[in-house]
């Protein structure tokens, strides 16, 4: 098949900041870009060639949208599959759809892991208030419900001690899944990229830090031993093999105290915790996804050096506009804004990157340039 080459213009469902940072990656190396979503001036739109905004169940548009691009590729998992199903008629859709069907539900997501023999923290399948009462007996406390649809930041998520009162006062009958809590030392990932042909790269093992469900701050790479390494980046080759992804995807793990891998949860697009691959590494995750896409060779994905990421969220704010030139006093810090103006308390709204000597330098560098960037206005 022929690679789709610099000069044609590439389809984005979704308009957030990964959109963005993947419209940026495309510019640089001479594509144009559509985005479609139901909302506008968005961080995508922003800096794409053509902004459509229609709802993703307006199929019309999506198919006009589909015609005027050489690949859609998306950058949100909750696009619903007609959507893609609509788009495929008239331009590839990678990943796939079926892609998009079996990670966008957290329970057919954990089918395909535990079917093919990944591994997975024990877990069940909820669908009424009586089903929960035999799963809390069947599989103990503590343990997380979460809603199977439309989940992500921990959003639909509670945690259900052994003394948690009956849930059928508040069980809605929607499907749950029911898993164990992971008693975990840390949370890593693996960000990984396929290509058309079947290559394989990935960005090693990168180390996560979560505040409130969302992710606040990566470091790469992840102070684990080889064997972890290679473990974590073998399970994620076989991911990415299985579900025969085109383009880039996260797998999210647990490594439990006695050094066990567990898959958490699998996004199919570039990852927050990989955005400190734009500045670290030789070729960004973003830029491997349009490689990806476009039927190109992938990327080198060595890193220049030890790197870290902080998340900057609406929270920083609160007293007004944070301080940047604060933040930026330390040269080596980059800063990357995603173009919303509207700072909602825990809205991601940019991060900072810092590459070090060490892994542990960039994460004091980049954390001390977020608090720089609020401490000035708190005095
Ligand atoms: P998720 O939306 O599933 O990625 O969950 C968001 C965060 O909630 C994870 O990154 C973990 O910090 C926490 N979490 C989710 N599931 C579990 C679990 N089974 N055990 C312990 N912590 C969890």
């Amino acid at each position: 098949m022929k690679p789709i080459l610099p000069g044609s213009t590439l389809g984005v469902l979704g308009s957030g900041q990964l959109g963005r940072m993947f419209a940026i990656a495309a510019r640089q190396m001479g594509y144009r870009v559509h985005t479609f979503s139901p909302d506008e001036d968005t961080p995508t739109g922003q800096v794409a060639d053509k902004e459509i905004i229609a709802p993703y169940d307006d199929l019309d548009a999506v198919r006009d949208f589909a015609r005027g691009v050489s690949v859609v590729t998306f950058e949100f998992e909750n696009v619903p599959a007609a959507t893609a199903e609509a788009a495929a008629g008239h331009a590839p859709v990678r990943p796939s759809g079926d892609v998009l069907h079996t990670t966008q539900h957290r329970l057919r997501e954990k089918e395909f892991l535990s079917k093919h023999g990944f591994p997975v923290t024990p877990y069940r399948a909820v669908r009424s208030a009586s089903d929960l009462e035999k799963t809390r007996k069947e599989l103990g406390h503590p343990a997380i419900l979460k809603t199977a649809a439309f989940g992500y930041d921990g959003k639909g998520q509670t945690k259900i001690e052994s003394d948690s009162k009956s849930p059928v006062e508040w069980f809605d009958d929607s499907e749950h899944v029911y898993e164990a809590f992971v008693d975990f030392e840390r949370e890593v990932s693996v960000v990984a990229a396929r290509g058309l042909d079947g290559s394989f790269a990935h960005w090693g093992v990168i180390a996560n830090d979560h505040v409130n469900h969302i992710l606040d701050l990566s470091v790469a790479p992840a102070d684990v031993p080889p064997n972890v390494v290679k473990e974590a980046v073998e399970i994620a080759r076989g991911i990415l093999e299985q579900l025969d992804v085109v383009g880039v995807l996260c797998v999210e793990f647990f490594l439990t105290k006695s050094g066990k891998l567990l898959v958490n949860e699998l996004a199919p697009r570039p990852h927050n915790s990989g955005h400190l691959t734009i500045d670290a590494s030789i070729t960004s995750q973003f830029e491997q996804q349009l490689r990806a896409v476009c039927g190109l060779p992938l990327g080198d994905t060595r890193l220049h050096r030890p790197a870290a990421m902080a998340q900057i969220l609406g929270d920083l704010w609160q007293n007004g506009e944070p301080d940047w030139s604060a933040a930026l006093a330390d040269s080596t810090i980059k800063l990357h804004l995603y173009g919303k103006s509207d700072s909602r308390a825990g809205r991601k709204m940019g991060h900072f990157t810092a590459l070090g000597e060490t892994a542990a330098d960039a994460a004091k560098a980049v954390l001390a340039a977020r608090d720089r960037a609020s401490a000035v206005r708190l005095r």
